[in-house]
């Protein structure tokens, strides 16, 4: 018999004849003679040994990890993480292998484009060096986690870096934030609604001049004088325990510079600019006092062609729609902002008289203005300020523009009219009766 099979006589006969002897016998001959298993069994406990090793080295090095290095999470949802991403785009002394793109794209009121990309690092590991520590960047996009308020993914970004090197951890967060906040400088951020959330709308745009915006005689000045009396006033408000909040309406036909108005305001203050659109579909009651109690800070609410809302609650009436912001869940948002820094709602119409009376009462709007078409003041400083200083030119202007009667002039017409000659006032002077349709194509 070979060594491989079983030696049933060996068994036999050291064993002292009982079945269990027997069993004993051959369990300790197909174990310990047999060399296959004897072979086997001796890879079965180096297997474990080394399988306890790496589980010993597995163990140390997340103990020597967690004595040695210290992580930083920063959630998508924080603030502090865009900051992050367009710092690191922007930082020198990196090691990136995975990049993506975030485009930002604009449209100007002339209709020109402008898209920016900025290369941001991607999902996966980056390393830096800041202030001579390295830092490992890991960015995670959650597989099946969707951010409920925005629908991205969710994801983080987690920087690791030696215990001893925390600290630089803050001054990172602190340089990051400044970047971001220095290219806003002298900009102003429209945020519009995205979810129950406001988000920035395109780029930062440049503050316009409140002169840009010709309102009739001392209009401008008497709104610019009542928003900052309000805003000098905290005190005042709080010491009488009324909410700290002004209402403003400007009404008047389309086109006389009612958004204009509001921006350049917005940029004259320093403040940034919340857009809401009342006729939205999917703009419920909830969202919008969620949306009007949560309005980023120093910001202008701006609720713009605000009788919409209106029209279409009624044509939804009749549909049998039930979304939509309803009149009431408009006045209980307007009346609960129960916020203890100021809040300045701007709101506009082209039809004041489709307004509910509810609507205008102190508190909800306290000042109203009627922003008219062009009166002859404007027409004037229009003509100035396009052509400098022609007064001649500006006086033939004026004398045509009464002759012809024209009354029913937007500003916006006006500067159509005067882009188009923009080079030439005699052309505008004598293109001057296209004033006439609101429509005119040139
Ligand atoms: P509204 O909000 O009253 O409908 P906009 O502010 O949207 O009017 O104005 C439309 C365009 O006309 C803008 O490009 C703006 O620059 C120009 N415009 C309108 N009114 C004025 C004004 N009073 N002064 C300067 N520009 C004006």
């Amino acid at each position: 018999m070979n060594g491989q099979t079983i030696d049933l006589e060996k068994i036999k006969n050291s064993s002292d004849g009982t079945v269990r002897g027997m069993v004993s016998a051959g369990i300790n001959e197909v174990m310990v003679n047999n060399p296959y298993f004897a072979a086997g069994g001796g890879l079965m406990l180096l297997g474990t040994a080394l399988a306890l090793g790496r589980q010993g080295v597995v163990k140390s090095s997340g103990f020597i990890y967690r004595q040695l290095l210290v992580d930083l999470e920063i959630p998508s949802k924080d603030k502090s993480y865009l900051w992050f991403l367009e710092w690191m785009s922007q930082y020198k002394h990196r090691s990136s292998r995975h990049l993506s793109v975030e485009t930002n794209y604009l449209q100007h009121d002339n209709g020109a484009v402008t898209t920016k990309f900025s290369l941001v690092p991607g999902p996966g590991k980056h390393f830096i060096k800041y202030r001579g520590a390295y830092m490992m960047v890991n960015r995670e996009r959650s597989g099946r986690l969707l951010d409920m308020t925005s629908g991205a993914p969710f994801e983080t970004v987690t920087l690791t870096t030696l215990y001893r090197d925390r600290h630089l951890f803050s001054d990172m967060l602190a340089e990051a934030k400044k970047l971001a906040l220095k290219a806003r400088e002298g900009k102003t951020v429209i945020y519009t609604s995205w979810g129950p959330e406001w988000r920035p709308f395109g780029q930062p745009r440049k503050k316009r001049v409140i002169g840009s915006v010709i309102l009739d005689k001392g209009v401008s000045q008497t709104i610019v004088n009542d928003v900052k009396d309000f805003l000098s006033s905290g005190e005042w408000y709080h010491t009488r325990g009324i909410p700290y909040r002004r209402g403003y309406l400007l009404y008047g036909p389309p086109g006389s510079g009612k958004t204009s108005f509001i921006q350049a305001l917005a940029g004259e203050l320093d403040y940034n600019i919340c857009i809401l659109n009342l006729s939205e579909a999917n703009l419920t009651d909830d969202r919008l006092n969620h949306l009007m109690n949560h309005i980023p800070e120093r910001s202008i609410l701006l609720l713009e062609d605000i009788d919409a809302a209106f029209n279409k609650r009624a044509q939804s009436d009749e549909k049998g729609y039930t979304s939509g912001v309803t009149f009431s869940g408009l006045l209980n948002a307007l009346d609960g902002v129960a916020s203890a820094e100021e809040c300045i709602t701007f709101m506009t119409t082209n039809h004041p008289e489709k307004l509910d009376p509810a609507l205008l009462r102190p508190g909800r709007v306290d000042f109203k203005v009627l922003i008219d078409n062009a009166t002859d003041h404007q027409v004037k400083e229009m003509f100035l300020r396009f052509y400098g200083d022609e007064p001649e030119l500006c006086n033939e202007f004026m004398a045509k523009f009464k002759k012809l009667q024209l009354t029913h002039v937007s500003t916006a017409q006006l500067q159509g009219l005067f882009v188009y000659n923009k080079r030439d006032p005699h052309q505008a002077i004598s293109m001057i009766e296209t004033l006439r349709n609101p429509n005119s194509v040139f």
